[in-house]
């Protein structure tokens, strides 16, 4: 067996150490276009930033390494152009001498990632204009923040900018982000993002939302990054992370079947169309895992685990990928923010059933010293509880409780198995009743009708004459420090003596701070004979949605 692999990081190096451990006598060459193989792209943005501070460390492996225990055949500055596949050979070229030759194959995988994407904008191709993959760009923009960067601007406003972001203020250099959509990290819920806004702000990160880079000029201080707006950013420094393109042109020329976004398409066993031709990583299209639709997921650990696949399935382990259903995860300075599954836009975009519920936990217990809130929000299918989606956002304890909940997505657990989960506890690690069971309590509640809930957008956009009663059941301090427009405020524990001061002909929606009051409020009422639901995650989640408003 003779098995080429293009691409030397995450799919292409797994793919080659699983195929070698399953075979012996297997001939694996690896061709990498660039000088380096196995590198950490995740950790590049904080190596630029000096949190990571060796570049060896971002090496995970050497081209030598792989030699001496895989017994592998490492071709570095080595670009595969061409796959013949009439005569099962691929032609190779030497970047560095141009020299060109073929070799054969049995089998092979392409494992050439995605590219990122450069706007056709005036000045893109400037010096000082980088866009971040890997360690050759890496070291070029380290090589200019030593030359002096007092201003950086980071178009787009997706993971990796984000991340940039904050290792560019760690250096002490003025930040801007720009991003044209209305929210940063567009996979997540708008309402998910604000407390990362917040996080940015804090930290003296200029976020220009709705706005995008039109040209790039040079000026006496170096750049000037001219928006659409009309705004100039001065920098010394521009990087694009406005998103990545599937590196297809080998799989095109060769005439393989590719999916609507670009992405190689792959059967479950991740063969193209060519059976002796798999692809992996982010080259692929992959199937959403929830909605069994085709997507395209760019993330390390779906790459890692294909190539891992597509070696077995070569070498007689048969196993099919399951799909990806989009776990990721980013920290923002003192902020994480992680998702799993079917976002809400999602769902909506679909025109799916769904029903979603906020709550506003600890990460451990609040008794506990140094507990720290977070932001979790739930999606569910209400017609049977099936869990869709879930995000959180907040300080410790969030890649957890996300990490507990893509595992319940992918064994198709419901929200009723949430509430029976037994999680580990103790005070400094988490809650008697974590806030897995919360989210279980919460959204089952719902589904038996004991705990009727609405959601803040259905109350304020209902028209005047069907617009609930809403009412605050918090402190009249709490009250007057800020409340959702129209409300009337009664504390709960004042409630069961004022239950004549609410409407018996129109339904009430109640609301606390983060809807636990709201709650035992709406249980109060519901046995009291009122039409009444608690408003989902209360006067947080509000804030959520309009942060700006007292
Ligand atoms: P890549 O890792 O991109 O490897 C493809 C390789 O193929 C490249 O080195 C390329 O040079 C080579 N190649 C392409 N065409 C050819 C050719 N014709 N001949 C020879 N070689 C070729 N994901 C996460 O899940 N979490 C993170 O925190 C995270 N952070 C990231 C931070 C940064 C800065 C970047 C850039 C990415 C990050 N990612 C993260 C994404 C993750 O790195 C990718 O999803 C993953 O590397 C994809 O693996 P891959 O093997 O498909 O492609």
């Amino acid at each position: 067996m003779k098995l080429l692999i293009v691409g030397g990081v995450a799919g292409g190096a797994s793919a080659a150490a699983r195929a070698r451990r399953l075979s012996e006598h297997a001939e694996i060459i690896i061709f990498e276009r660039g000088p380096d193989v196995s590198f950490a792209n995740c950790g590049l943005p904080y190596y630029i930033g000096g949190e990571i501070a060796e570049r060896e460390k971002l090496l995970v492996t050497t081209p030598e390494r792989l030699r001496e225990r895989f017994k592998l055949d490492v071709r570095t500055n080595s670009s595969v152009e061409k796959i013949d596949r009439a005569t099962r050979t691929v032609l190779v070229r030497n970047v560095l001498t141009g020299q060109e030759y073929s070799e054969s194959f049995d089998k092979l995988i392409l494992a050439t990632g995605a590219a990122p994407f450069l706007p056709p904008i005036p000045g893109a191709d400037l010096p000082g204009v980088f866009t971040l993959r890997n360690l050759h760009d890496t070291d070029q923009i380290k090589q200019q923040v030593v030359r002096g960067v007092k201003q950086v601007v980071l178009l787009g406003g997706g993971f990796i900018s984000l991340e940039l972001a904050e290792n560019f203020v760690r250096l002490g250099v003025a930040t801007t982000v720009v991003e044209k959509n209305s929210q940063v990290l567009m996979p997540f819920d708008p309402e998910m993002t604000t407390p990362i806004v917040q996080e940015l702000a804090d930290h003296g990160v200029t976020l220009l939302l709705n706005q995008a880079a039109e040209a790039i000029e040079r000026s006496v201080d170096g750049l000037n990054v001219c928006l659409n707006s009309g705004l100039r950013l001065p920098a010394q420094l521009v990087i694009f992370g406005v998103g990545v393109r599937p590196e297809n042109k080998l799989a095109v020329e060769a005439g393989l079947e590719i999916g609507s976004r670009g992405g190689i398409r792959v059967n479950e066993y991740l063969q193209t169309d060519d059976r002796d031709i798999y692809a992996v990583g982010d080259a692929i299209e992959v199937t959403d895992a929830i909605q069994g639709i085709p997507t395209q997921v760019p993330l390390a650990g779906p790459a890692n685990r294909q190539g891992r696949i597509a070696a077995n399935n070569i070498f007689g382990l048969i196993e099919k990928y399951r799909g990806t259903q989009g776990t990721a995860i980013v920290g923002v300075f003192n902020r994480t923010a992680a998702m799993t599954g079917s976002s809400e836009k999602v769902l909506q975009r679909l025109d799916q059933p769904y029903r979603k519920i906020y709550i506003h936990p600890m990460h451990h217990a609040g008794y506990y010293p140094g507990a720290e809130g977070m932001t979790l929000k739930l999606l569910f299918d209400p017609r049977d509880g099936k869990i869709l989606g879930a995000q959180a956002v907040g300080g410790a304890g969030v890649d957890k409780r996300i990490d507990v909940l893509a595992v319940a997505i992918q064994a198709g657990m419901t929200v009723y198995d949430l509430e029976e989960m037994e999680l580990s506890y103790a005070p400094q690690y988490g809650s008697a009743k974590d806030p897995i069971n919360m989210a279980g309590f919460v959204a089952a509640g719902w589904q038996r009708g004991d705990h009727p809930q609405v959601d803040i957008e259905t109350v304020l956009s209902a028209p005047e004459h069907e617009r609930p009663f809403v009412l605050d059941v918090r402190t009249a301090q709490e009250f007057d420090g800020g409340h959702i427009p129209g409300a009337v405020n009664i504390p709960v524990d004042e409630l069961r003596n004022r239950l004549s001061e609410l409407p018996r002909d129109r339904s009430i929606a109640a609301y606390c701070q983060v809807g636990q009051r709201g709650y035992l409020a709406t249980r109060i009422l519901l046995q009291h004979g009122y039409d009444v639901a608690n408003i989902g995650g209360g006067y947080k989640t509000y804030k959520l949605f309009f942060p700006d408003r007292a």
